[in-house]
């Protein structure tokens, strides 16, 4: 509190007033150009020729102060999405709450929109308090004062390389430090979505949250159950796929924010085994975000989900279903649950589903059935799962050895395998194994204690 006031005191002073920018030339801001993307540039500049502003805004330039290369950029204008749209050939207008224009520059879409006016005060709201509708345009000092944290407030102009700052971004861009812009408690209650935004920046940066952005989160933690469900489940994903998600989840346990938020994390984060696996899962998503390869939210989700699944499993079994049927009930309780509370879409669910079914087909090693199954088009998703399986304890590491073998083997040596997986009485059948590794095989049907569970995990 004293900080912020300190800070009005010397925005005062310092002559800062929020519908006057700071402008920053090349030698202040040191933006590389190369950063940009060039069709980034030749949008702005169409838009400058036909007579309107236009610069590079936010996240884009928020990376690219930080030396970043930004994933994609957005553009905002004073020109109308009418107006935007006569410029370019490839230009879409889109969406109802709020129309922007999509740009298309052969693969690259920009995203076009027009300077937002303030009047959230007039704005429709539901009985929270959270802004429905927001339609209308403004100036750009309200353009910027609408925006979430000072850091994703501030606007560049590549043709005369200044960026203009109204909130003190580029001091917090220095101080690593993310401030939301306004009142916090007023902006989060205008869209709640913001608490989880605050987490997904300060843990993908490596930035401190100011105290007083900070302090409202765990009190208003649960206005985000009323925010519709496919958007939260949006800023989910996007907090999961960031390269960042273990750092996430515990900026979001911190902030108190992950109770009521998902169920899904309720239940996992706090029970020790589903934690194991899920850290593991999360680890090895970040490593491939950072790596650039692919991520597949299904695989994502069949992880996060996975203990519940178990858990459900071992029921319908202990209730005299066979395991492949069990399985089956088991899944469709899971989803079903979580498709209601996080609009999974069902594309993903039915990734999620795939791969768990595939699961105790790993278990089967005769005949035909392992060849089946590395003919299977989503083999490497069920077989990467089967080896965090190993690595969380849940299974014997030797199965996942016995694949990996299996799978990048010759085909002579495929038979080899397959016989000596049979000869072996312990193999990892089920009812031959049983017996003898009794407190894994416990745990493998999502029993056992904890500590049972975390033998294979440093592999
Ligand atoms: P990312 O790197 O994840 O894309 P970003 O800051 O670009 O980060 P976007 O969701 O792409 O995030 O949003 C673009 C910009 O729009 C933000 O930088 C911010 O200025 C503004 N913005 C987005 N969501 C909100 C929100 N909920 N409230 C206020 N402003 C927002
Ligand atoms: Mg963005």
């Amino acid at each position: 509190m004293i900080k912020k006031f300190i800070r009005k005191i010397l925005g005062v002073k310092d002559g800062r007033n929020p519908t006057e920018p700071v402008t920053l030339g090349v030698e202040q801001h040191g933006i590389d150009l190369k950063l940009l993307s060039p069709n980034a540039i030749r949008l702005t500049q169409t838009l400058q020729e036909a007579g309107f502003k236009a610069f590079v805004v936010g996240g884009a330039v928020r990376d690219l102060l930080l030396g970043v290369k930004p994933k994609d950029f957005d553009i905002a204008t004073d020109a109308t999405p009418e107006q935007v749209k006569k410029l370019f050939r490839r230009a879409f207008i889109i969406g109802r709450r709020f129309q922007i224009v999509h740009v298309m520059f052969g693969q690259e879409l920009l995203e076009v929109t027009t300077f937002r006016g303030a009047g959230s005060a007039n704005a429709p709201k539901d009985e929270h308090g959270r802004v429905l509708r927001d339609n209308n345009f403004g100036p750009q000092h309200e353009d910027a004062a609408r925006r979430d944290f000072t850091i994703n407030a501030m606007y560049y102009d590549p043709a005369t390389q200044t960026v203009l700052d109204y909130h003190g971004g580029i001091e917090d861009i220095r101080d690593k430090t993310l401030r939301i812009i306004g009142v916090p408690e007023a902006r989060y209650r205008e869209d709640p979505v913001r608490m989880l935004r605050v987490v997904r920046f300060a843990a993908k940066l490596g930035f401190t949250i100011e105290p007083t952005t900070r302090a409202p989160i765990p009190v208003m933690a649960p206005l985000i159950d009323n925010v519709p469900a496919a958007r939260v489940f949006d800023e989910m994903l996007k907090l999961l796929l960031s390269g960042h998600a273990l750092a996430c989840l515990k900026e979001l346990r911190s902030a108190g924010l992950h109770h009521g938020l998902l169920p899904l994390l309720d239940v996992v984060l706090e029970q020790p085994i589903g934690m194991k696996f899920v850290t593991l899962a999360l680890e090895s998503t970040d490593g491939r975000v950072k790596a650039g390869k692919g991520v597949s939210p299904g695989f994502l989700f069949a992880s996060l989900l996975w203990h519940q699944v178990l858990e459900k499993w071992t029921a319908y079994r202990a209730a005299g279903e066979s395991p492949i049927p069990a399985l089956h009930l088991a899944a469709d309780d899971v989803l079903e649950t979580q498709t209601e509370n996080l609009a999974l879409q069902r594309r993903i669910a039915t990734d999620m589903r795939d791969i768990w079914a595939m699961q105790p087909r790993f278990e089967r090693r005769q005949g035909k059935a392992p060849y089946k199954l590395l003919e299977n088009p989503r083999f490497r998703a069920g077989y990467d799962f089967l080896l965090l399986r190993c690595a969380s304890g849940e299974l014997d590491a030797e199965i996942g050895e016995w694949w990996t073998a299996f799978y990048e083997a010759e085909s002579g040596e495929r038979e080899r395998l397959l016989t000596q997986a049979n000869a072996r009485p312990a193999a990892g059948e089920k009812k031959k194994r049983a017996p003898r590794r009794g407190p894994r095989h416990r745990n493998a049907e999502g029993t056992a204690a904890a500590a049972a569970g975390s033998g294979g995990a440093e592999e």
